[in-house]
Formats: structure tokens, sequence, C-alpha cells
């Protein structure tokens, strides 16, 4: 039986797609980049009767974690980064000014996002990918049920193109290596939710992602 459900739902200043992943039997879920519209968020968990156990970060910006703190206090959830990002939590009130936005209030944050873990919530079983570039401590999140892989890229990987990598950290030649090594290997009909804007697959980035063209 199918029992994990997604959804994403555009939140705060920038548009950051947030979402959620559920498992339904056991009525637990994981929040991925609750970057603002705490209401929104929680309209939604409570609409789908879950509990959240954890509160993952693709990356550290300003947009991403935006009423993490909010959150983790409504629930009790771990909210968790990766490492090479703690110096962009501390930056929060630099990110915020740079986009005329409010300082998100200090949520209690782990740096339990390593590369090759999993991640549990009930019967959902998400791997943690480390994916820099965009920034240091990027990653991407896997979760496979049915036969189906879906990915969260954060702004790693978006539909025709690739995170900037001009801000804090950013490296452009670790993300393209980031992408072909760790995303583009993943099967064709794997379903990208991206950091911003439109859902894509691995096969159509592989086929016609200009910033992916072999050299
Ligand atoms: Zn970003
Ligand atoms: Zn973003």
């Amino acid at each position: 039986m199918e029992t994990m459900h997604v959804e994403t739902l555009v939140v705060g200043p920038l548009g950051c797609n947030c979402s959620i992943v559920a498992d339904l039997e056991s009525k637990r879920a994981i929040v991925v980049d609750p970057g603002g519209d705490l209401e929104a968020i929680e309209a939604r968990l409570r609409a789908l009767a879950v509990t959240v156990d954890a509160i993952v970060h693709t990356h550290t910006h300003v947009d991403h974690v935006g009423c993490t703190a909010e959150l983790q206090r409504a629930t009790g959830a771990s909210a968790s980064i990766h490492e090479g990002d703690r110096f962009l939590y501390d930056l929060l009130p630099v990110q915020a000014a740079l986009i005329g936005t409010a300082v998100p209030q200090s949520a209690e944050m782990d740096g339990a996002l390593v590369d090759g873990r999993t991640l549990r919530a009930g019967g959902l079983e998400m791997a943690i990918l480390h994916t820099p570039g965009h920034t240091p401590g990027s990653c991407s999140f896997l979760v496979s049920r049915g036969g189906q892989t879906r990915l969260f890229a954060g702004d790693t990987l978006f539909r025709g193109s690739i995170g900037r990598t001009d801000l804090w950290g950013g490296d452009h030649e670790a993300i393209l290596r980031s992408i072909r090594s760790k995303l583009l290997v993943l099967p064709d009909d794997a379903l990208v939710v991206t950091g911003h804007g439109a859902s894509t697959t691995i096969g159509e980035e592989r086929a016609h992602n200009p910033f992916l063209r072999l050299r």
C-alpha cells in the first residue's frame, strides 16, 4: 500500500519550496525547508494529522530557514543542517539584511545532516546526499517508495538551471561535480523537487539542462 505522501508549498518572500514528506500510516513526517509562512505549513500538518519528527534544510540561506525556530517550538522536532553551513546560520542577520527580510528567530540547529546517513520518520527513510557548491553544506534528500524515487534538491538543481555560486562559500566547479556524481546517477524518472519554481526529473535535466552539457 502506498502511504507516502509528499506535498510542496511555496513559502516566504523568495518563494521557497517547502515540502512535507509524510508516512500516512504511522502519521509521522519530515519537513524540508520551512522558509516562511508558518501558519500555512501548520495548517497542512494539521489537515494530514501528522507529527513532525524532523525538520531538515537543503542549505542555510535565510529563505530556507525562515520559520524553523517557530516550527521547532510548535512540534518539538529536531532541526538539522550540514555542518558545512554552520557559518551561514551565524550570518543570518547579514543574509536577512541583503534581501530586506526579518532576521529569523534562533532554532536549536544540530549538524545531523551527514552524507550517506538515513533519516527515519515512521516508515519513511530519507537518504542524505551532501551536494556542496551552492553552499558548502548544501544537501539533497532522497526518498524511494513503491518504485518511485523523489529527490529534494534545494538550490543545487533547478529545471533548466543550476544554483548560483556567487554567494558565501559558493563554488561553481563543486556544484557541477555534485550534480554529476550524486544526482545524475539517479534513474531518469526520479522526480526532482527544486528549491524554487517548477519540479523536474533527472532524465529531463540530463537531456536538456544547458549547464550540464558534457564538455
Ligand atoms: Zn540558496
Ligand atoms: Zn533559495
